[in-house]
């Protein structure tokens, strides 16, 4: 199906497609449903970029990586070198991540201005026309992709204690003396370990058994006590219960563990508990769209809302918030939408995530959770880093990989990395799943030595060998 109305390219404001936000998710269906040759506007209140860009995956990562460089500065005596104690130059790091920031988002900017643009908050008046300021558009077809913002606070006295969230903690042109972080999933853990390794004394208090609640436990806890060791306090199993200010001007954070009241005190408070979807205001009830203030906006596999002419991609449908998924459902819902075809969107791989903790985190295909609960077999093997020959040489030595794969035939279901440079380790996997390659197969395929990455073939070998074994039996009872 071509554009729907193409007699009526002329009257003005109509399009085959509004997309509304332009960030990682509206920019990716805007350019799939234009290469397609439909005419599309995109709509986007501002600031222009996208949370990736201008609050999110990089300015974080471009802080990281100065914390990171701190601690090899720090532990440089590991490897015979030494070094006086470094000094951080924080506005010159605000400095560089503005600059950075600046130019990510300058060539984003410039890539939306190829389309006709308007600025200004959304709002559906109709099935097929959205107000935006003065102005009315008109289109047979939209793709909502409005994203999410920081969650409001809900803990009683930290409003009127005051508290810094990720835009705020992102946006900082002096560290904090002393910071209490407020939950432990990956913005928390992130920022937190940045926080402690730019030298702010840093406590983290969550209400989980241990760091990344929704991982593995060996990962997740594997994560916890490495953080720990490097000197965070983190309290885990924690309630929160209220914020107080004292009279010397340091935050309270009261909490509950093991039965007893406990609290912590910090210069300031880092509130690092989730993010809502942007729904307010846009008048998707006019539109005929179901959504939920705290789940957003819900799809079907081909991205289609309760109405199936409205489409909704990203953080705003409450997926999975992550770049690569908002980017691939904008390029499915570009397609659908310019087409009319039915193309599905496929978690399988797409859920892939990584946490750019140090240790850092990877994970693709299924965890050992999802397969239990899904009464999955599996057979499983681990192989830590520090039995690793070019792991050890690096002094890079925490953390471990784990395959999956089924017992029937060696095909790989999931694996993690908690490890060094985990989020290029698991590259290799997410192709030999990709292609469904099974355990023996990439034990088979030649792998360069030594390097940090043939780690994976040793779980790999490890199931391909016990397979081997159960079948010996097999082939001689035939
Ligand atoms: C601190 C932090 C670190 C992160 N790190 C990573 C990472 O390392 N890797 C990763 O994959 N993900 C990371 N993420 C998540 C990632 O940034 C998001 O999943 C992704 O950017 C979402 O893209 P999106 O297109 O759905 O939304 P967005 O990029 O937020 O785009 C939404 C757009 O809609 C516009 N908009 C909103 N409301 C309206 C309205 N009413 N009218 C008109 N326009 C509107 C906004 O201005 C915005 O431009 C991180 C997030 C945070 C907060």
């Amino acid at each position: 199906m071509g554009p729907r109305f193409p007699e009526e390219q002329k009257i003005p404001n109509r399009f085959d497609l509004i997309v509304v936000g332009a960030g990682s998710g509206g920019y990716a269906a805007a350019r799939t449903a234009r290469d397609l040759g439909a005419s599309v506007a995109l709509v986007d209140d501002g600031p222009l970029g996208g949370l990736c860009i201008l609050r999110g995956c990089m300015p974080s990562k471009t802080l990281i990586a100065t914390g990171d460089l701190l601690h090899q500065i720090h532990n440089a005596g590991e490897l015979a070198v030494e070094v006086g104690t470094p000094h951080l130059d924080y506005r010159a790091l605000a400095e560089r991540k503005r600059t950075l920031v600046r130019g990510w988002a300058d060539y984003r900017v410039a890539g939306i201005e190829t389309f006709p643009l308007f600025q200004g908050p959304a709002h559906f008046e109709s099935r097929t026309t959205l107000r935006v300021g003065d102005e009315v558009l008109y289109a047979p077809r939209f793709v909502v992709a409005t994203g999410s913002s920081v969650a409001p606070a809900a803990v009683p006295g930290l409003a009127e204690a005051g508290f810094i969230d990720s835009d705020a903690a992102l946006d900082l042109e002096a560290p904090p003396q002393s910071l209490i972080v407020l939950g432990g999933g990956y913005v928390g853990s992130e920022l937190g370990q940045f926080f402690h390794r730019a030298g702010v004394p840093t406590t983290m208090v969550l209400r989980a058994q241990h760091l990344l609640s929704g991982e593995d436990h060996d990962v997740g806890i594997g994560l916890t006590e490495y953080l720990r060791e490097e000197g965070i306090r983190i309290e885990t199993s924690a309630q929160t219960r209220r914020v107080s200010v004292r009279a010397d001007g340091m935050k309270v954070v009261h909490y509950v563990q093991d039965g007893e009241e406990r609290e912590v005190a910090a210069h300031e408070i880092f509130y690092a508990l989730g993010r809502v979807p942007n729904v307010d205001g846009l008048g998707l009830e006019n539109a005929g769209v179901d959504f939920h203030a705290l789940t957003g906006i819900a799809v079907d596999d081909t991205l289609r809302t309760s109405n199936p002419d409205v489409y909704a991609v990203g953080d705003v449908t409450g997926t999975f918030p992550l770049v690569h998924v908002a980017i691939q459902q904008g390029e499915i819902a570009g397609r659908n939408a310019a087409t009319g075809a039915r193309e599905r969107a496929d978690y399988r791989l797409t859920k892939t995530h990584t946490i750019f903790t140090d240790p850092q985190v990877a994970v693709v295909g299924e965890t050992e959770r999802e397969l239990e609960a899904a009464g999955i077999e599996y057979l499983q093997a681990t192989y830590p880093f520090n039995d690793h020959g070019k792991a050890v040489a690096l002094g890079r030595t925490k953390g471990f990989v784990k395959m999956m794969a089924s017992p029937d035939d060696g095909r790989i279901l999931g694996a993690a990395i908690l490890g060094p440079e985990a989020s290029d380790l698991i590259e290799p996997l997410i192709v030999a799943m990709a292609y469904g390659a099974t355990v023996q197969d990439y034990a088979r395929i030649p792998h360069l030595h030594p390097t940090l990455v043939e780690i994976l073939t040793y779980p790999a070998e490890e199931i391909a060998e016990r397979l081997r074994a159960a079948a010996v039996p097999l082939a001689v009872a035939k």
